[in-house]
């Protein structure tokens, strides 16, 4: 078939005469042939479909690199790998938005007089770990104080134990003064930046943690969170989940590729993308800001808990008005009823007006 100028192929193919020649001189898109006495491009109309497709992804905002990959892979692999593009942008835009909503949280409590208002409020907490039925060790940790509440999953063949109980002794130093709610975001990114670096001195290579801990401000509390350890919180006998698993599943779950039933059963389920490790963080803690109202009843647990009991025996627990010293119990019981087969670690927190 005759080759069509850089004019009549761009027509075709609905793209500019000048993206065809940055498509050239990027490497993505080379002319069939280049006049050797003028310079004019000229396209094989075969070329269409390539020239299409280099167009629409670069309408996803996908980098050059990747795009260059794409067009030379087949069918189904290119189809994989946009999906697994589609995957991270979402969870970075997962984080992003966390931050935006966290710094709206923040500069919008910031200067109001709401603490002088609102009554003295306190916490309730208790906290439990247990190794479960079928782990050699307990790499699991959970504490609660008057200002911190933690719990941290360690992984790692050595050293797992290491890093989780590194990461909230680095958070301990918190219990010490009260935090202004003012001084929240500062404390909390200080605090990420603490744990990070104790896990990265007592962990190993390989072994590192996931972090979930809350800090009391007296009017609100400040949530740091990385891995898949979760924290709920039971407002109105209703169960809600204030952390984002940062795993592989749930990156496919928010892009749309795998339903939430579907993830819960994925045999990668246990997959991170994000944790504090031996040789520093992947990915960054997502820090936010909770207001605190009497007869909220906080829950923070490690996958030992959340992936084993099921929600509507979770929330029942939580619901029953025991005490956080019966509820962090019953878990603990309720995760053995279900074959405990990972370490256990929860803490229960009730605000309360003193
Ligand atoms: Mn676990």
């Amino acid at each position: 078939m005759a080759l069509l100028t850089i004019g009549a192929f761009a027509r075709a193919a609905r793209l500019s005469p000048k993206a065809l020649r940055l498509y050239d001189e990027l490497g993505l898109l080379r002319p069939a042939a280049v006049d050797p006495a003028t310079g004019y491009r000229f396209y094989d109309p075969a070329q269409l479909d390539r020239a299409r497709l280099v167009a629409w992804l670069r309408r996803l905002g996908m980098p050059l690199a990747d795009i260059r990959e794409v067009c030379d892979l087949p069918g189904p692999a290119a189809a994989e790998r946009i999906g697994a593009y589609w995957a991270q942008v979402v969870a970075e835009t997962a984080a992003r938005g966390q931050l935006a909503s966290f710094l709206v949280d923040y500069l919008s409590g910031k200067g109001s007089s709401m603490s002088d208002t609102t009554p003295t409020l306190g916490i309730r907490y208790a906290a439990r770990t247990d190794a479960g039925k079928s782990r050699p060790r307990n790499q699991d940790t959970a504490y609660a104080g008057s200002r911190l509440l933690a719990v941290a999953d360690g992984m790692g063949a050595d050293g797992g134990e290491r890093a989780s109980a590194a990461a909230v002794e680095a958070l301990k130093s918190l219990e010490d003064a009260a935090v202004a709610a003012g001084d929240l975001l500062n404390v909390l990114a200080e605090a990420a930046t603490a744990a990070e670096g104790a896990v990265r001195d007592a962990a190993d290579g390989d072994a590192g943690t996931t972090l979930t801990a809350l800090v009391w401000s007296g009017a609100q509390l400040g949530l740091v969170h990385i891995g898949d350890s979760r924290a709920y919180v039971l407002r109105d006998g209703e169960l809600f989940q204030i952390t984002t698993d940062h795993t592989y599943v749930q990156s496919l779950v928010e892009s749309g590729q795998l339903s939430a039933d579907e993830a819960a059963s994925h045999p990668q389920r246990a997959l991170l993308v994000q944790a504090l490790t031996g040789t520093g963080a992947i990915g960054a803690p997502d820090l936010s800001l909770h207001e605190a109202l009497a007869g909220d009843r906080y829950l923070l647990c490690s996958d030992g808990v959340s992936a084993v009991v099921p929600g509507e025996a979770l929330r029942g627990a939580l619901a029953g008005g025991a005490s956080p010293d019966d509820v962090a119990d019953e878990l603990v019981r309720l995760a053995y009823e279900f074959g405990a087969p990972d370490n256990i670690a929860c803490v229960v927190a009730d605000v309360v007006t003193l």
